[in-house]
């Protein structure tokens, strides 16, 4: 974007050269020589500035696209299920395989097959702790 800029320093430099401009010659041609060095070297900063700013589009693009998806993974797929809410769980131990699992309390309260998630058996609260192991 800033060839533009610098085709016209170079523009200007060549003018300069031919005229025979040197440092060495005048206090004038010292000072305009000065001048387009320093053209130069904005020119050149400006375009340092522009990559990086490009740079930085890029990586800001790619923290976005990322952020989306981890949106997307958190509150995307279970936008019912409002945890925000304050979600309880009821701590069971498990009849059947001595387990300790958690149910989410609605979960518990509604169900009535709340199944173990970790031996596949049903459980129920009033068994929890129903000593009589014989049965399966
Ligand atoms: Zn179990």
């Amino acid at each position: 974007m800033n060839n533009n800029l610098g085709e016209k320093v170079s523009y200007i430099k060549g003018l300069a050269e031919g005229l025979g401009l040197q440092k060495e010659n005048t206090k004038e041609a010292r000072i305009l020589i000065s001048i387009i060095e320093l053209l130069e070297d904005v020119v050149d900063a400006i375009d340092e500035l522009e990559a990086s700013q490009a740079e930085q589009d890029e990586y800001l693009d790619a923290i976005n696209e990322d952020l989306t998806d981890i949106q997307n993974d958190i509150y995307g797929e279970d936008e019912d299920e409002d945890m925000d809410e304050g979600t309880h769980y009821v701590e069971v131990t498990c009849p059947h395989c001595q387990e300790t699992v958690y149910f989410d309390e609605e979960v518990f309260e509604e169900e009535d097959d709340i199944i173990c998630p970790n031996c596949g058996k049903p459980i129920y609260e009033e068994d929890e702790y129903d000593e009589d192991e014989g049965e399966e």
